[in-house]
């Protein structure tokens, strides 16, 4: 920061979220940010079109009363137990300005999960309390729940399926969770919950302290259109809404809620592209294990896979020279060994099979 004394002092101090580069290389097999391979569905294109084409010269329904229901009927729910934003990266934002900001208490958290939480932390104030994987690098329910019956704290947040592992808890952990903390909201994070998670939605009429946080970004291939919703009671909604109208009354513009609605209704595309995503995984897993992989269990649209010979990074390094793009985290040292692979076409993870079995068999 070149004139610090300009800004105000909390932005010395944030630690910002790193995104996966989106970098413009000819014929780039990008595996590297979870993105969908497959286009979205053309029912959502031609509203996004349609859309364009009326009524842009006028602000949008600051209330995405048409998306709102469609979602809800989607998920058997009432349209005021639905919450819609700019990708669910902003419905997060506000759900930890809502509820997560308790004096001298810390919100729970697993150590291996989305990186954005602790950055969300850092720019509301709000304590974070690491509660480490299990030797099998599967959240550790038990000692969550623990702590959470222990004493105050400001809420539990986690993925489910999580990130990056991609693997997946069953319901009956997320009520061990929620009961523990009735005090105080769960968020359970569901982005990948469409590639083979169990979705704890069919809870939020008994536990008014869930919510949970949906995107459209992965399952429904619309990352670029932004949007995301919180799912929860009334009460949690207003919350949220509460704070959305205190920042901007129209996160979701024309396109992005029209594109929204329509993606959300095309349940025969949903299917058919999230079905072709699981069965490429597995295919992808298959052939990792091959050339030696060990490859988690994935519930989710990418896998988490270390080879006992290589360096991660190093791996990451040299398939980037061969046009193919992953993603890896040096920290935790923990997974330091391990590639968080995307799953891509069949062509896209034939292509990456066959430059990890080049590199393998170059002993570089
Ligand atoms: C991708 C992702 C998000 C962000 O989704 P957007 O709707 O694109 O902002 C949130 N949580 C997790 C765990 C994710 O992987």
């Amino acid at each position: 920061m070149s004139i610090p004394s300009l800004c105000s002092p909390v932005v010395e101090r944030l630690e910002p979220y790193v995104p996966g580069e989106q970098p413009r290389i000819a014929g780039l097999v990008k595996l590297n940010t979870n993105e969908n391979p497959y286009p979205p569905s053309p029912r959502a294109i031609a509203a996004v079109e349609a859309a364009a084409r009326e009524g842009l010269q006028l602000y949008p329904d600051p209330q995405s009363l048409a998306l709102r229901e469609a979602l809800a009927a989607a998920h058997g729910l009432q349209t005021d137990q639905v919450f819609v934003g700019n990708g669910s990266d902003e419905v997060l934002a506000h759900a930890f300005f809502a509820f997560f900001q308790h004096a001298g208490e810390r919100l729970l958290m697993p150590d291996i999960t989305y990186s954005f939480y602790r950055v969300y932390c850092g720019l509301w104030g709000i304590g974070a309390e690491l509660q480490p994987l299990d030797a099998g690098l599967a959240v550790d329910v038990g000692a969550l729940a623990a702590r959470a019956a222990q004493g105050p704290c400001a809420g539990i947040v986690l993925a489910n399926p999580n990130a990056p592992t991609g693997m997946g808890l069953p319901l009956a952990q997320i009520e061990r969770l929620l009961a523990a903390c009735p005090q105080r909201v769960v968020l359970v994070d569901e982005a990948y919950v469409d590639f083979g998670g169990e979705s704890a939605v069919g809870l939020i009429a008994r536990h008014p302290n869930l919510l949970v946080v949906h995107t459209l970004s992965k399952s429904r291939s619309l990352a670029g259109l932004r949007v995301g919703a919180a799912f929860g009671a009334p009460p949690l909604i207003d919350a949220l809404t509460r704070v959305k109208d205190s920042f901007n009354s129209y996160p979701l513009d024309r396109l992005a809620q029209a594109g929204a609605c329509a993606a959300v209704q095309d349940v025969a595309y949903f299917d058919a592209t999230r079905h072709a995503v699981m069965h490429n995984r597995d295919g992808l897993a298959r052939a990792l294990q091959e050339l030696g992989f060990e490859v988690l269990p994935s519930q989710a649209n990418f896998l988490f896979a270390r080879h006992p010979g290589r360096d991660g990074a190093q791996l990451a390094a040299l398939l980037r020279e061969r046009a193919v793009l992953v993603r890896h985290f040096a920290r935790p040292e923990r997974i330091a060994p391990y590639l968080r692979i995307s799953v891509g076409t069949p062509a896209q993870c034939d292509a990456l099979v066959r430059a990890v079995a080049a590199i393998l068999a170059s002993n570089r």
